[in-house]
């Protein structure tokens, strides 16, 4: 049995073996000559097994310029894998007993403010000695170039404090291999590149490496780095950092690289004994360990081992499975790191995917910043956009023709109640019909946990992206208790809040919500809502509110947000703007001119607004004061708040025939008064409530209550954005805020630029509520987009027919994927849980 079993084994692993092998040439051949294709990969690459060369190719160009076309022998700069020379250097020194790695590293520099550190903390990363790039930058001068005795000068001038203490953690800083690279030149007294031709590049006779910096004359047959931006290459090379050693700067090609490879199996430079070194975790003075030795990360103790490295338009990789005797080089000029991430991938015969690229062609791009619309292409790889510009397609690129239609950031709703209806509906079609990609949700003081909206989507995907503000009401009533909320919170329940409020925040929050009107919250006091706000000032977060009143106590609730942007040092945003008073219409100027005014006096306020002259809301705000049995309130609401005769009564629990009819029109029925009805409405609702605990939907009104001329004002404010207030059905800007703008109060009535007013729908909004990476058609940031049509767009719900879908939305993608096309959802769901943008 034992001997079939080992004659099976034997006879099958040579073949499993060399189909393995045949596998990783040809995967690794399709996948590179694809991404060179496709403008990501320009390099060379060799795969060698027992250090004979299996693959080894050339793809691209040395100069992009010239047009040199790349050869196996081209001599790229390796960037980080330079460390491993140095470190090489170092133990070569150590056999030559001219130091010893435990050396102290001021016995060399004596200059260097640092006790305590030795030689092989540096080779380790383990000095805690911090990076130097940022001292240089803030420190230097026009034209002037880092060399490494500037480096050690800055550092004895500076004194930066460690990042940590030496030996107890591991930390990668490439001032380390500076200070070896120096120590090196000054116990030899030989610059570092003499030492390396005569110590390594002569006895390996490598062809085509050596040390190469700013300051030493260029060799012939040298890469040089370059970036592609919108489809455009630019040089990307030495800059000036570039004069210095250590941490980079050495050259070599692919091929002299399998031969210094190949020697660390022998002792042509050094005995095994020295070099097993490099080879082994680096121990804390705790006796832990982290998987770094000399210059070589360790993947698998004896059995892998590698290093990359990444400076200005290089990337490159080199990999060792000693146990299998394999190696990978991947040597790489541009800013595109896949080349080196796939091949990697396949080396170590791991799962990959190619990205997927889509190009947007023929569209007119209005780019969210507010600048003119351009006629541009658009590419998207994954879930990110890549460029922008005149581009033309890559092969195995998918292309979308947009018909010179215009293209657009996906639309940002930032004060949206859409949420509570994503897990039956995740297609989202109120949103995505109307262009939103993203809607915030936690608003007027109410919210979910962030880990359960994270769940949520984890466990129903949804087609749209959604953000949170934490609510005060909830954190109220999660401290005080759902039927306690009709006063002040104590000092303690506030501290209580704020624990709460704190985790939120940590878990990605972008702040605190306050319905300060509604009556959960319409009873806690400023210093409570200060309180809180500060916590979310801590972590960089902002205000949102629904203010105290929108009515009768307008100018109150707005001198009360700005204290709170005041004393709580953050910025505030009001929530759906409005001028609901009759006596107060007109004033929007005036208003705006108060809050101007706050502004220069450096208070970030800021607002969002519907366009819309009725709102959506409970009946019980028309009782500011909460009497809700007092005629003489009444009377106030239906003369000055609503209008009657136009505000609709939607859904009514009590009564269904009450549905879709305006206060007048139920007062006939009922043969009240319209005032007498307010209060005979709410008392019918309070009754259903209490036979119907826990149905939360029972009842709301379209209340018609601003003039057109205010909010055309509102919306023109420099610092207002869109947003629906929406939610699935009910008010028509559930269905039509953001193409009602469009087409009503931008291309009919001509109010701002369209460039405009996608900014306030897309940049501006992701600005007021903290989101980064959204909101601007440019390389790097996420692709959502939508593909509309100027001459068509137009909102089709109505008070009648509220959930009517818009006119001229073609297509709307959300993290690269096509989610709505021809009013319709794809049921592609690639919607995401956006925390807070760090600032
Ligand atoms: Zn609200």
């Amino acid at each position: 049995m034992k001997q079939i079993f080992s004659f099976i084994l034997s006879s099958l692993l040579p073949a499993l073996l060399f189909a393995q092998t045949n596998n990783t040439v040809s995967q690794m051949d399709s996948v590179l000559t694809l991404l060179h294709a496709q403008h990501q990969f320009n390099g060379t690459v060799l795969y060698a097994e027992k250090g004979k060369v299996l693959y080894k190719k050339a793809f691209g160009v040395a100069d992009f310029r010239t047009g040199t076309v790349l050869q196996t022998t081209s001599a790229f700069n390796l960037a980080s894998v330079s460390k491993q020379f140095i470190s090489m250097c170092i133990m070569i020194l150590q056999e030559e007993h001219k130091l010893d790695f435990n050396d102290d590293v001021q016995k060399y520099i004596p200059e260097l403010p640092y006790k305590k550190i030795t030689i092989r903390n540096l080779m380790t990363h383990t000095s805690g000695i911090p990076e130097y790039f940022d001292y240089f930058i803030n420190n230097r001068t026009p034209l002037d170039t880092l060399t490494n005795e500037k480096m050690i000068a800055l550092f004895a001038t500076l004194k930066p404090p460690l990042d940590f203490a030496t030996g107890t953690k591991w930390n990668y800083s490439n001032t380390n291999y500076v200070l070896l690279s120096s120590i090196i030149q000054r116990i030899t007294k030989m610059p570092i590149e003499q030492f390396i031709q005569h110590k390594i590049v002569a006895p390996l006779k490598l062809q085509q490496t050596y040390m190469y910096n700013v300051f030493l004359p260029a060799p012939t047959n040298h890469v040089y780095g370059f970036e592609e931006v919108n489809g455009k290459q630019k040089l990307n090379d030495l800059i000036y950092f570039d004069g210095v050693t250590g941490d980079g700067n050495m050259y070599s090609s692919v091929e002299d690289l399998l031969k210094w490879e190949q020697a660390l199996y022998s002792e042509k430079l050094i005995k095994q004994s020295t070099l097993q070194q490099a080879f082994m975790p680096v121990h804390f003075n705790n006796d832990s360990t982290y998987p770094y030795g000399f210059g070589w990360f360790i993947e698998k103790e004896n059995e892998l081992y590698w290093h990359t490295g990444g400076w200005a338009g290089f990337i490159n990789i080199i990999y060792r499975d000693v146990k299998n005797k394999r190696t990978l080089i991947v040597l790489s000029s541009g800013s595109n790191n896949k080349g080196v991430q796939l091949a990697r991938k396949i080396f170590e015969h791991k799962p990959y995917v190619l990205p997927s690229l889509q190009l947007i062609t023929n569209v007119s791009v209005i780019d969210g910043t507010g600048t003119p619309a351009r006629k541009a292409a658009v590419r998207l790889e994954n879930n990110k956009i890549t460029a922008v510009g005149e581009l033309t397609p890559y092969p195995g690129e998918i292309v979308i023709d947009g018909g010179g239609k215009i293209l657009a950031p996906g639309f940002i709703d930032t004060h949206s109640h859409l949420d509570r209806s994503l897990q039956k509906h995740p297609e989202a079609l109120p949103a995505l019909s109307q262009g939103v990609t993203t809607i915030v949700a936690g608003q007027d003081g109410g919210s979910d946990d962030i880990d359960s909206i994270i769940a949520a989507v984890q466990q129903t995907p949804i087609a749209i992206n959604i953000a949170s503000y934490t609510g005060q009401t909830t954190l109220r009533a999660k401290v005080m208790g759902d039927s306690n909320l009709h006063r002040m919170a104590t000092i303690a329940e506030i501290d209580s809040m704020k624990k709460i409020f704190t985790v939120e925040m940590q878990k990605g929050s972008l702040g605190l919500s306050t319905g300060l009107e509604y009556e959960g919250a319409h009873f806690s006091s400023r210093s409570e809502v200060i309180a809180l706000a500060k916590t979310a000032a801590e972590y960089h977060g902002r205000y949102i509110s629904h203010m105290r009143s929108e009515d009768i106590g307008l100018a109150d609730a707005i001198e009360e947000i700005i204290n709170i942007g005041r004393e709580a040092k953050l910025p505030v945003q009001i929530s759906h703007f409005k001028i609901a008073l009759k006596d107060d219409w007109g004033s929007a100027a005036q208003i705006l001119g108060a809050l101007e005014q706050a502004r220069q006096e450096g208070i970030n306020i800021t607002a969002d607004c519907y366009p819309y002259e009725y709102w959506y809301s409970t009946l019980r705000v028309l009782f500011p004061k909460t009497d809700f049995t007092n005629i003489e309130s009444a009377t106030f609401a239906v003369n000055e708040t609503i209008d009657p005769a136009a505000s609709v009564v939607f859904p009514f629990a009590p009564n269904k025939a009450y549905e879709g009819k305006t206060i007048n029109e139920i007062a006939a029925m009922r043969n009240e008064s319209a005032a007498q009805t307010l209060i005979s409405l709410i008392a019918l609702v309070d009754e259903y409530e209490k036979k119907n605990p826990g149905d939360d939907n029972t009842e709301g009104i379209i209340g018609k209550s601003m003039t057109n001329a205010d909010i055309k004002q509102l919306l023109s404010w420099a610092n207002t954005n869109i947003c629906s207030d929406g939610g699935a059905g009910g008010h028509p800007r559930s269905h039509g805020a953001f193409t009602r703008l469009l087409s009503y109060y931008v291309l009919q009535e001509k109010i701002m630029s369209i460039e405009n007013a996608v900014q306030k729908m897309t940049s501006l909004a992701a600005e007021h509520v903290g989101i980064k990476d959204r909101g601007v058609i440019a390389p790097g940031y996420f692709a959502d987009l939508v593909l509309f049509d100027a001459a068509t767009v137009k909102d089709n719900a109505t008070i009648a027919d509220p959930t009517a879908l818009s006119d001229g939305i073609l297509k709307v993608w959300v993290n690269g994927k096509i989610v709505y096309r021809d009013k319709a959802t794809t049921q592609q769901y690639p919607g995401m849980f956006i925390k807070r943008g760090i600032e």
